[in-house]
């Protein structure tokens, strides 16, 4: 049986500040980011009174919200019980898991649990936020187990597209959850350890209430490839082009592919250096940690210049046309050190994060215009997805076995073809959830939607975190696609315009062309202050909404447009 929230009786509303604590001896789960969507993970679970939260990350804001790059979860449900909140444990290092700690934590301080690597991504970032010091982190060997709180947690480790990725068993005395993270199963991952499927076998045997997995490539068919594959054709491909400088865009953070382009660069008798801030942070935390330990230092930036253009690869960041990468500088001609010409051939070893395509095809049109070879994974098998396909899912639920399945960390599409997928493989149940959906996971009964919180998303707006889904952020969008004005009235004790109204007009009007077009605004206003009554000029509320719209109407007749208008008024 699959449900929705859609089939249910309308749940309470536990938001809103009241104490809201979970039966002592259920086990609930609780989504606040990254169910219905992929980025910005949030997940509780909560047993005995207590919360357990699982990952925190953020997404990255697209072009419908100008001015803004960071979006993130609302934590106001859990911030407002953060004495119940007996830690934080993180699956692996990925954004859509860690990068919400260093702006939410203060609302939360509570302890942080997760493996070597993930521990020194977090701390590099805590330390530019100055919390380096303040957030506790307690480091969990990989294959490792945890108290905390009512809940036994145990890191199982898995294969994904950054070093040290897990799936966690967490346990209770009345069930067990296993909330996979980001997974796949790479049969020669490069880096790490494969899956352990031994260990996932054994607690699939000891009995699972539920699996809360990632859906982020359920549509896919068949298996997602190996790092192995994507070795071999970067060395194949390097030594397709002996005589061109290359470079090679990759996701920062995937480690494993670093090191594969070191080896194929190194097959070819190529130095590799790194171009991008983001790529030395991770060089960094990875050498510390053990990895890479076989590669050489990367040469920087400056020293690339010294190494003739056929002995060197280049990897840069910028593989999703972020504007200040990179990868778009040097397309654009504008990077301080490093320059590509005719010839040459740039690698993207990634996928378009979708809401990036247009971006990525802006940077490789002008890539391509300036006779510079791309070559994506459309046209080599030079990327694989972190992700399970269909095959890898099943032989997940094969061997883990549980009672309910929640497809977390996808779109409804994705969800859904999760949910039906578990079915196939003899899932009594699924169950679909929502953010801000509290689901009781058991003991006893369906799994059931029992109550709605409050679920909604905060932006980093410069250095402030407002809420996203409000008056301020609405103003902000009207204002792009609407311009604004500003309208100043000074009126005397009588209720007459002193002097002639003033308007300021943002966005709209070509400043010389349209001078008449505003002496026009400025008698529409002139006239509707003073068609009121001479009661309503006294009232300041009624003089600026006559103001107001009178403004508004200029611009909707002329333009098919309304401003965001203020009026400011004075009275002397
Ligand atoms: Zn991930
Ligand atoms: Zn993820």
């Amino acid at each position: 049986m699959t449900q929705s929230a859609s089939d249910l009786p309308a749940p309470k509303d536990a938001g809103g500040g009241e104490p809201f604590a979970p039966e002592d001896d259920s086990l609930y789960f609780l989504p606040l980011g990254g169910s219905g969507e992929i980025g910005m993970n949030l997940n509780l679970y909560g047993h005995r009174g207590k919360w357990l939260m699982v990952d925190l990350g953020i997404s990255f804001a697209d072009d419908t919200m100008p001015g803004l790059d960071v979006i993130m979860p609302d934590p106001a449900f859990i911030a407002e019980r953060k004495d119940d909140l007996v830690g934080l444990v993180v699956t692996h290092a990925h954004e859509d898991h860690l990068g919400a700690i260093q702006y939410l934590w203060p609302q939360l301080r509570c302890p942080v649990y997760c493996t070597p690597f993930t521990a020194s991504v977090l701390r590099a970032k805590l330390h530019e936020r100055g919390l380096a010091a303040t957030v506790p982190i307690t480091e969990v060997p990989l294959g490792g187990s945890v108290e905390v709180g009512p809940f036994a947690v145990e890191y199982v480790t898995v294969t994904h597209s950054i070093p040290e990725p897990n799936a966690l068993a967490i346990r209770t005395p009345v069930g067990t959850v296993l909330h996979t993270g980001d997974w796949k199963l790479d049969p020669e991952p490069m880096l790490g350890d494969t899956a352990d499927e031994e260990r996932l076998r054994q607690i699939g045997d000891e009995g699972v209430l539920a699996l809360v997995g990632d859906s982020t490539n359920a549509l896919v068919p068949g298996s997602s490839g190996s790092e192995a594959g994507v070795r071999k054709a970067l060395t194949e491909l390097i030594g397709q082009h002996p005589d061109v400088r290359i470079a090679v865009s990759c996701f920062a953070t995937n480690v494993a592919r670093l090191e594969s382009i070191a080896h194929a660069a190194a097959e070819h008798g190529r130095h590799v250096a790194l171009v991008g801030r983001s790529l030395w942070r991770i060089n960094e935390a990875a050498r510390s940690n053990g990895y890479m330990a076989e590669v050489p230092a990367f040469l920087t930036e400056h020293d690339a210049n010294y190494v003739p253009r056929e002995k060197l690869v280049l990897i840069c960041t910028g593989s999703q046309g972020e504007p200040r990468s990179a990868l778009a500088r040097i397309a654009s001609d504008d990077h301080p050190q490093v320059t590509l010409q005719r010839g040459d051939v740039v690698i993207f070893s990634s996928r378009e994060i979708p809401g990036n395509e247009r971006a990525i095809g802006r940077m490789q049109n002008l890539l391509v215009s300036q006779g510079i070879r791309v070559v994506t994974a459309d046209d080599a098998p030079v990327h694989v997805s972190g992700h399970p396909a269909k095959d890898e899912l099943v032989r997940m639920y094969q061997w883990v076995r549980p009672r309910i399945a929640v497809p977390v960390h996808g779109e409804q599409r994705h969800q859904q073809e999760h949910a039906k997928l578990a079915q196939g493989c003899q899932v009594p149940e699924a169950l679909i959830p929502s953010n801000g959906e509290l689901i009781r996971l058991g003991p006893g009964g369906p799994a059931r939607v029992v109550a709605h919180v409050r679920a909604g998303r905060m932006a980093l707006d410069g250095k402030r975190l407002v809420p996203l889904d409000t008056g301020l952020m609405r103003s902000r969008h009207r204002m792009v696609h609407n311009g604004a004005a500003v309208a100043t009235l000074v009126m005397n004790g009588k209720g007459e315009l002193v002097t002639a109204p003033q308007v300021a007009v943002m966005g709209l009007l070509d400043d010389s062309a349209d001078r008449d077009m505003l002496l026009d605004v400025v008698d529409a206003v002139r006239e509707a202050v003073a068609d009121l009554s001479k009661t309503a000029r006294m009232d300041d509320e009624q003089v600026r909404n006559a103001a107001r719209i009178a403004v508004r109407r200029c611009f909707n007749a002329t333009h098919g447009k309304k401003p965001v208008t203020e009026v400011h008024l004075v009275r002397v």
